[in-house]
């Protein structure tokens, strides 16, 4: 029988359970020891230091990471290209890495000497995964290096791996079979493509596969793909967030109601402009710095946007929560001071049945940003002032802006249309 302590502690429970002031007192001094270290050993976060001028005794708590610049993934190849092969972020020598791997750019990253990051596992634990739990790994083990971070981390709880990979449906749907696999770890659309060729191939949800957790993450993943899955096959979903580069900065216990920060790494969520910290609900981008002495990435962007929350969590776990990634930087524009991005634009959408499509558009008259919301009419409309009044609440509220409204029939707007469309002249 599963006890509530199984169900919801983790392996690090000590840390899971810290109090806002114990998180900080951590954070603060893993913060201090990991800047000690890459100053001295990373050339590369040497000079970001410099440019901040600043010394190591400079930073002493997390607040102070406001300072120092913030390290964008495509800063990375560019600094590769001149130091190579990792731009200097390194903190050992390339001769002593056990692995490299290679990103889309292309981006070098230095794989660990002994694996030692318990943050995927500690996700990993939190959706359900446990000792002897034999586990699938269908993220590609090609050049990246995701699916190894996952393999080393389920060999950490004493799990056994599948190093699977990408593709081959059939002889995947087998050896869940065959091998009477517990965990799937995948795209949320491989998942549900794996479960859609085993009904065809004639094998019955919940009898034939004996999987129960599946962890998934590099895509989003529809609520409803989730729902439909957990209560058909009767697996246990749960995703996490995070880079190639960084790691683990997310990931979702059984609650469901948004990813945790893991405890070994600094998540902030940063005012993409200004580089300031900003608190619980505010979207700005997401910000890691890991103690990982390979690769001590420090401020390193992920140029996703998020916003957190502190509230408790019912799991008993203490870490605030990322709830959801709403978009990417580079879409967000900047109306009338504010931040908006594609994904509030589908969430105003969203909450109207009557909508089939929707599309931010932004100008400027007499030196003013004006904001027009056009909403595409799934049908006809039975009260049309009723529904853009509603639609102009909507907006205030989740764009935390004022917009007029205008209704279209549907085909009205063209297919791939940009979300947030800025028709602004600046002269
Ligand atoms: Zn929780």
């Amino acid at each position: 029988m599963t006890t509530k302590k199984d169900r919801y502690t983790g392996y690090f429970s000590k840390l899971e359970t810290m109090t806002g002031a114990e998180r900080r007192r951590y954070l603060n001094k893993k913060l201090k020891q990991i800047v000690v270290y890459a100053y001295e050993k990373a050339p590369a976060f040497k000079k970001k230091m410099d440019r901040a001028k600043m010394k190591p005794p400079d930073v002493q708590a997390v607040k102070d990471l406001e300072r120092l610049g913030i390290t964008e993934k495509t800063d990375l190849i560019g600094m590769q290209q001149k130091s190579p092969p990792f731009g200097g972020f390194n903190g050992v020598p390339p001769e002593s890495l056990s692995r490299i791997f290679v990103s889309p750019g292309p981006i070098y990253e230095p794989g660990e000497m002994h694996y030692e990051d318990t943050r995927w596992a500690q996700g990993l634990f939190a959706g359900g995964f446990r000792p002897g739990d034999i586990c699938q790994v269908t993220f590609s083990y090609h050049l990246v290096p995701f699916a190894f971070m996952l393999d080393e981390s389920l060999r950490l709880l004493g799990c056994r791996t599948i190093p699977a990979g990408v593709g081959n449906t059939e002889l995947q749907i087998q050896t869940l079979k065959d091998l009477k696999v517990t965990g799937f770890l995948g795209t949320p659309s491989f998942l549900h493509a794996l479960l859609q060729r085993s009904k065809e191939m004639g094998l019955n949800p919940k009898k034939d596969l004996p999987l129960k957790t599946a962890f998934v993450a590099a895509e989003m993943l529809p609520e409803s793909l989730r729902d439909s899955i957990e209560s058909e096959w009767g697996i246990l979903i749960r995703q996490s967030y995070g880079t190639a580069d960084i790691g683990c900065l997310g990931f979702e216990c059984v609650e469901k109601n948004g990813m945790h920060f893991p405890d070994d790494c600094i998540v902030e969520i940063v005012d993409p402009q200004t580089g300031k910290q900003l608190g619980p609900g505010e979207v700005g981008e997401v910000v890691g710095t890991c103690f990982n002495k390979v690769y001590p990435l420090i401020r390193f962007g992920s140029g996703d946007l998020s916003y957190f929350s502190d509230e408790p969590c019912p799991c008993g776990r203490t870490s605030p929560r990322l709830i959801r990634i709403v978009g990417r930087v580079d879409q967000v524009t900047k109306v009338k001071g504010m931040f908006i991005h594609p994904g509030q634009v589908d969430a105003v959408a969203a909450k109207f049945s009557e909508l089939c499509g929707c599309q931010v558009v932004v100008t400027r008259e007499k030196h003013q940003d004006q904001m027009v919301f056009r909403a595409e009419l799934a049908g006809p409309c039975r009260d049309p002032k009723k529904l853009t009044e509603d639609l102009k609440k909507t907006i205030q509220d989740i764009l935390r802006l004022r917009g007029e409204v205008q209704l279209l029939n549907k085909g009205s707007l063209p297919k791939g249309a940009k979300k947030i469309e800025d028709k602004r002249v600046w002269e």
